[in-house]
């Protein structure tokens, strides 16, 4: 089998791999480019055919996995996409919100004539995000399925959000049978919500995450964090603004503040959810019995993570009445890394107020508005506008919907075989570095770092795999 690496490689966005095995030609993820404008240009110009493809495989739902779907039936693919079914139904919403926020950036640019474009078009829009969705395909946990001659796909599960899953392809090379695992993002196995990610006793390839190569979430509960954060802003009336990510991190952080309340540990504030896809994504989760360990009391579905003054905004308009109501109350909202969305206009309203508190629950990338203001900076630029940072800043660590690397090299520690090789993505230089050492250090593994545009081949199967690196589509 042909490995190339057309996405998080040496980063952690626009997840995608290229296989062929025998003219059979997939995806495991196509997942969109975020982030920086460099980032978001590559989303444009597909370095390979859509049309060639046989299928598609996803890990998961996340947009940085799927996201690149509705633009790859836009350019011609119509093969079947292979999927849990929660990681169906998170697409369902999240393809469809991506495609209305690339409809949205194209409106801007055309309104505001900042685009080179005339007229500006977006990646691709609702009409493709349904189109795709046709062509997805549930397949069952835990078992092999057959995707063509000596090729079967079998999808574990990896506890990091809603149907999200290891993949694992069994094929036949050379009269050897083989298996290589996809580990898409791998949980902590420390949630408060959903089931660990299983362990796996086998496999010759292993394509490896690395996003927390480089660090350890603190092993003290967030929820003690959280309710000394949260008992700071409210007792002196100020309101907590919480960007989080719609699907996972919501979820987790609506279950510690509805916890903390019931047990009488924090006020009982009102808490508005202020993302029309968080509040879909809330009801997917609950009801996808088979990955969480909730109890849900009087068929109330959403009881265990809906505190008692728990209100859902569904319109822009709600929203910019709540960012203008005084405190105190929790605003849970995204986008988790402030790069745009509802999140934004709390911010303008509350950052200048040294009642408010921002507290922070997710990993923030390089350059993100996100990042920025947890290093530290004292204004910030919201809608051409200069806003003083006087809230203060929190953080909790150990909510991660990833593993960080001790969780990681404990998962490897289970493997009853030595892999042949381990190819290390999903992660940005430092973090790559770091596991790749330890690792090595550790098991003395066979390890390599997936490079962009770079390949693999698994018929090398000596201490030196054939790597090679074309870096000569990426902008220094
Ligand atoms: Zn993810």
């Amino acid at each position: 089998m042909k490995l190339k690496f057309m996405g998080a490689a040496r980063t952690v966005t626009g997840s995608k791999t290229l296989c062929e095995h025998e003219n059979i030609k997939f995806l495991v993820d196509a997942g969109l480019f975020q982030g920086s404008k460099e980032n978001r240009l590559r989303n444009w110009n597909l370095d390979f055919n859509p049309k060639a493809l046989d299928f598609v495989i996803l890990t998961h739902a996340h947009i940085d996995h799927s996201g690149l779907l509705p633009k790859l039936y836009r350019e011609g693919m119509r093969c079947p996409i292979f999927c849990t079914k929660g990681t169906f139904e998170l697409c369902e919403i999240l393809l469809k919100d991506s495609a209305h926020l690339q409809e949205e950036d194209a409106a801007y640019a055309n309104k505001t004539g900042h685009s080179r474009h005339k007229p500006a078009l977006p990646l691709y829009n609702t009409q493709d995000a349904e189109n795709v969705l046709t062509l997805f395909k549930i397949l069952p946990r835990d078992e092999w399925n057959e995707l063509g001659k000596n090729l079967q796909l079998r999808f574990l599960r990896s506890g990091h959000i809603i149907g999200s899953s290891f993949v694992q392809l069994k094929f036949l090379e050379q009269d050897i049978s083989k298996i290589i695992t996809f580990s898409g993002d791998i949980g902590s196995g420390r949630s408060q919500i959903l089931r660990a990610p299983v362990a796996i006793d086998e496999t010759d390839y292993l394509i490896l995450e690395s996003t927390y190569g480089d660090r350890v979430q603190v092993r003290v509960t967030p929820e003690e964090s959280m309710q000394r954060y949260l008992q700071i802003v409210l007792n002196r009336n100020g309101v907590v603004i919480i960007p989080a990510f719609s699907v996972g991190r919501t979820q987790e952080v609506l279950f510690l503040i509805n916890k903390l309340m019931q047990n009488k540990k924090i006020p009982e504030v009102p808490v508005f959810v202020d993302s029309p896809m968080s509040s879909s994504a809330n009801y997917i989760y609950l009801h996808n019995k088979e990955d969480h360990i909730l109890k849900i009391e009087n068929e109330q579905l959403l009881s265990p993570i809906a505190p008692p003054s728990y209100h859902e905004t569904k319109s822009v308009e709600e929203s910019k009445r709540i960012s203008k109501q005084s405190g105190p109350m929790i605003i849970v909202t995204a986008s988790g890394m402030i790069t745009g969305g509802r999140v934004m206009h709390h911010l303008k309203d509350r950052l200048p107020h040294p009642e408010n508190g921002i507290l922070f629950v997710g990993y923030q990338a390089e350059e993100t508005k996100g990042r920025l203001i947890l290093d530290g900076i004292q204004t910030i630029r919201i809608h051409h506008q200069e806003i003083p940072i006087k809230a203060d800043i929190f953080n909790i660590d150990g909510l991660s919907a990833h593993g960080d690397y001790l969780d990681i090299l404990e998962w490897l520690g289970k493997l009853k075989k030595e892999p042949k090789l381990i190819i290390l993505n999903h992660g940005e230089n430092r973090s790559l570095k770091h596991l790749k050492l330890l690792i090595e250090n550790e098991y003395h593994f066979n390890v390599t770092i997936a490079e962009p545009g770079g390949e693999i081949t698994t018929l090398v199967t000596s201490q030196s795999p054939s790597v090679t690196s074309d870096r000569s589509h990426i902008s220094p």
